[in-house]
């Protein structure tokens, strides 16, 4: 059942003198793209009516066959904290449609609907926790990013060394106007480094929610003169920025992950969950670490992690399942990056889970050390494999996947891999200060 109806959209228009309107929808990406509309013609956008240019979004379609339809997602209406001298801004996201209200292949937003709709079908909610982390950094004279800061605060340090903590405060102030449940927010360890938690929902709310989260950031931080970064490992030698993601499947009000009667509290549908994802995830990763700078932060020692292994507790694991039991049981996946577009990412892990609970996949054994310190003849003894170690990798294992490819469809599959081989082409082309470093005077 929907939260709003159309006539409620327009009355609260009306109430909070919302004069522009932002239909928003996403590329393959993850990239937020917008039309405004004006308050006159919001009935237009209401019926569907509210078309534009497809070919001039990334990995949408071609010239051709441009016209795409914008179809609001009622429940997504939100009211933008900013007041213009104009009133409110407010804003709806959308599914993008082909004429005929056909739903098109390329909207991420519609993958995730769809593998929803067959979790529902197993009587299944996905609920997602995200767990974002980003960057405060210094602009130059000119407004442009740097990766420079007067920040030399630590993990979970006061202010003064954390300069960004007023910007954070205010980021939060503004999300909680906005409706969001902000949890916690602390200094990361990395200088200038931030995370802020909100609270779980359902998966789809949850990625609109990681996307806005994401402009909020950015607008705030950029009034307090801070350029705001998810980029993965934007310095070498510190953490980087990770998006963990914390997921659950509930039935009938019950979360499944959870038994009682079984070790570690952790049920047959919670085992087979991991199994699944564990099956899938070095495919998985083209998704969850979508940039070529991604694979910098998933080396040992930052947290991030590494190997494909699932543990009831250390950090040092691509899967943790963190101590809360009962309606909080929850399987954390650490490798995903801010980068990401999270419809794809939750869409993709979902399936994944759902094939593990199908087929009743039994979970590799659990491991308890430390995997940043095990020698890798252990490891290898022991049947723990690698994450892939770059992009060409991951996509490779992308496109070797016949599950993920059916769940993402021809078209995604074929722009994201595409694009994202292009984007590596570029880098395995440049010649680096690092190679000029280490080469230039020896030979
Ligand atoms: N920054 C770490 C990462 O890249 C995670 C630190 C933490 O456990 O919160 O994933
Ligand atoms: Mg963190």
């Amino acid at each position: 059942m929907s939260k709003y109806t159309k006539e409620d959209i327009i009355r609260m228009l009306d109430e909070n003198d919302v004069k522009f309107i932002r239909l928003q929808f996403t590329d393959i990406f993850g990239t937020p793209k917008n039309v405004a509309i004006t308050d006159r013609q919001i009935r237009r956008a209401l019926e569907n009516e509210c078309m534009f240019d497809g070919s001039s979004i990334e990995g949408f379609v071609r010239i051709e066959e441009s016209d795409m339809y914008l179809h609001p997602d009622l429940d997504t209406f939100m009211l933008y904290p900013w007041h213009t001298e104009h009133g409110h801004i407010a804003r709806l996201i959308c599914n993008v449609c082909l004429p005929g209200g056909v739903e098109f292949p390329g909207d991420p937003r519609y993958i995730l609907r769809k593998t929803l709709r067959e979790a529902a079908d197993m009587g299944y909610t996905f609920n997602v926790g995200p767990e974002c982390e980003f960057f405060l950094f210094n602009m130059d004279d000119n407004g442009y990013p740097t990766t420079t800061t007067f920040d030399r605060a630590g993990y979970f340090d006061l202010g003064p060394g954390d300069v960004g903590e007023q910007a954070r405060r205010e980021i939060c102030m503004n999300l909680e106007e906005m409706g969001f449940e902000i949890e916690t927010s602390h200094h990361e360890c990395a200088m200038a480094q931030h995370e802020i938690d909100f609270r779980y929902a359902e998966a789809l709310t949850s990625a609109d929610n990681i996307v806005t989260f994401k402009m909020v950031v950015k607008s705030i931080a950029s009034q307090h003169g801070l350029w705001a970064t998810f980029m993965p490992k934007p310095i070498y030698g510190q953490a980087g920025s990770g998006l963990h993601v914390n997921m659950s499947l509930f039935r009938d009000g019950k979360n499944s992950f959870y038994d009682p009667s079984k070790e570690n509290g952790l049920s047959d549908v919670a085992l087979h969950f991991i199994a699944g994802i564990m099956k899938h995830i070095k495919g998985i990763t083209a998704l969850c670490n979508p940039l070529v700078n991604s694979y910098k932060r998933l080396v040992p020692g930052y947290e991030a992690p590494c190997s494909i292994a699932w543990t009831v507790s250390n950090r040092s694991s691509l899967i943790r399942v963190p101590a809360a039991r009962g309606n909080g049981t929850r399987v954390e996946l650490r490798s995903p990056d801010p980068a990401c577009n999270p419809y794809l990412v939750f869409a993709a892990l979902l399936a994944a889970g759902l094939e593990g609970i199908r087929t009743r996949l039994p979970a590799p054994e659990a491991i308890t050390q430390n995997i940043f310190d095990m020698p890798q003849e252990e490891r290898v003894a022991r049947g723990i494999e690698d994450l892939p170690a770059d992009l060409h990798e991951a996509l490779c294992e992308l496109k070797q996947d016949e599950f993920l490819c059916e769940v993402l469809g021809d078209h995604i599959i074929d722009k994201y891999v595409e694009a994202k081989e292009q984007e590596w082409r570029r880098f395995a082309e440049e010649v680096t200060q690092w190679e000029i470093r280490e080469y230039l005077s020896k030979f």
